[in-house]
């Protein structure tokens, strides 16, 4: 009796989300590789229901309310409102009611081998005098617990030594880690960089354009995600790493300021412009190349809180550096070692030039937005002072500040992202076929946007890893074992 009229009142719906589907696809080509984004091991068919809180779809078209998530295993089956979707005798079921459901954000720009500290310098010789590889890891799984419980459930690592990055990579999609799912660049690629940062990120230099192609086949080879282009690189060189990587299915990151870095990248075929401008050692760019961006519908990702805005931000509140949960996930010896290297923050290297950052901040993220630019969201998280519990909470709310309406800035985090990270059929929205990543903030994130600091309820692959009072945080394997 209730069936056709069920269906008919979904149509819409489906309709709806089948031509954003079909529309948002076009203009990015999707990397028809494997993906490493879905777990190892075959998934139960066990059945999960978020129900009653508004969703938010990853679409920018207006939320639905007291709605229903249906999960089997590892991928989402039904999404819709309340009144149209039967909930299974079976499920566990999940109350998010007086809540708001999104996709798990995804961080586009993340460090796990960093937590913050203020300098690389100290920080990496650390790491060697304090347990080297095992102190290592332990870092990495602490990042990628943060960027979980912070709602943050794929994150694209964009600069970490090889080995110990792929390690934790297949670990967590294993079970036997519980952090966000990680696709990994390994090292970057550069020209002339060194110093600690290039070392403790596991950056290479080349020499060639030659070389520059090898190194991404290499890197390939040995089962990177994608590939980070970082800097002093030639026109030759973006040229060369972009016709090695796409011709392993993979996509290129590159991390350009310069007007002439950025226009070489982008003529290069450079798929994503990370920071672009943001560290404001270039004041906007010029409207011809701004045109250009948008016209070759080319993603940028501005990382614009990390540097201008998390320092006025930490002078405004500085306690936010002694954050207590940070302090209980770290334990004493890390604690204790960030903690020292931000006594004197104010005074870091890295905040060198946040005078001159701070006349640019502004329009540096504008011009973008106003041109309607393909638009990630990724922060650096790991660098100093931005802790990878909040660094995308705080880029979001920047983009909103500067004039991104909230709905574009949560799309941005999650549908955009997957697609120019080349998963945009697996990740980045809530509907029938996509992984079962979905997050439950408390509060109305389309109204006050910081309510994505609230996240309550967090859903990887299925699995619910915080909160939702139904199951206890438990890698997949357990999880299904216990049920
Ligand atoms: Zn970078
Ligand atoms: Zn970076």
């Amino acid at each position: 009796m209730r069936t056709p009229y069920r269906l008919l009142a979904l149509t819409p719906f489906i309709i709806a989300v089948w031509i954003a589907t079909v529309v948002a696809q076009q203009p990015l080509r999707q990397a028809p590789r494997t993906p490493s984004a879905s777990p190892s091991g075959p998934q139960s068919g066990k059945k999960l229901a978020l129900a009653g809180g508004m969703l938010i779809t990853g679409y920018e078209v207006p939320p639905i309310h007291h709605a229903v998530v249906l999960i089997e295993g590892n991928k989402i089956t039904a999404a819709g409102p309340a009144s149209e979707i039967r909930i299974p005798p079976d499920a566990t079921v999940v109350d998010t009611s007086g809540r708001a459901m999104l996709p798990g954000l995804i961080e586009a720009h993340g460090h796990l081998v960093v937590l913050g500290h203020g300098d690389y310098a100290t920080w990496f010789p650390w790491i060697k005098a304090h347990g080297g590889d095992a102190m290592q890891m332990k870092v990495m799984e602490i990042a990628a617990r943060q960027l979980l419980m912070a709602g943050v459930t794929t994150t694209v690592d964009l600069g970490a030594p090889l080995k110990p990055i792929l390690a934790i990579r297949d670990r967590i999609n294993k079970g036997e880690v519980v952090g966000t799912r990680v696709l990994a660049s390994g090292p970057w690629i550069s020209r002339g960089s060194g110093g600690a940062m290039q070392d403790g990120f596991g950056g290479q230099n080349i020499s060639s354009s030659e070389e520059a192609g090898q190194k991404v086949e290499e890197l390939a080879k040995a089962g990177v995600d994608h590939i980070k282009a970082h800097s002093g690189l030639l026109f030759d060189d973006y040229k060369a790493i972009a016709a090695a990587a796409h011709k392993n299915r993979i996509r290129v990151h590159a991390h350009v300021y310069s007007e002439s870095d950025v226009r070489h990248a982008l003529d290069a075929g450079i798929d994503v412009l990370q920071h672009v401008g943001s560290a404001g050692t270039a004041p906007p760019y010029s409207p011809q190349l701004i045109t250009d961006i948008v016209n070759a519908g080319r993603p940028v990702v501005v990382t614009a809180a990390h540097r201008a805005w998390i320092y006025q931000d930490t002078a405004n509140f500085p306690e936010r550096l002694q954050d207590p949960d940070m302090k209980k996930l770290f334990g004493p010896d890390i604690y204790n070692e960030v903690q020292d290297s931000l006594k004197n923050w104010w005074t870091l290297g890295y905040f060198q030039r946040t005078d001159r950052e701070m006349l640019y901040r502004e329009r540096g993220v504008k011009q973008f937005i106003e041109s309607g630019a393909v638009m990630g969201m990724g922060t650096d998280s790991g660098t100093p002072m931005n802790f990878h519990s909040e660094a995308l909470w705080r880029e979001i709310k920047v983009h909103v500040d500067m004039g991104m309406t909230p709905m574009r800035a949560i799309a941005a985090a999650t549908r955009v992202n997957a697609q120019i990270i080349g998963k945009g059929r697996e990740l980045g929205s809530i509907e029938p076929g996509k992984l079962a990543d979905i997050i439950v903030v408390n509060g109305n994130p389309l109204f006050d946007i910081t309510a994505l600091s609230h996240v309550e309820i967090v859903v990887k692959d299925g699995v619910v890893y915080k909160g939702g009072s139904a199951m206890d945080v438990r890698p997949p394997s357990t999880a299904n074992a216990a049920k």
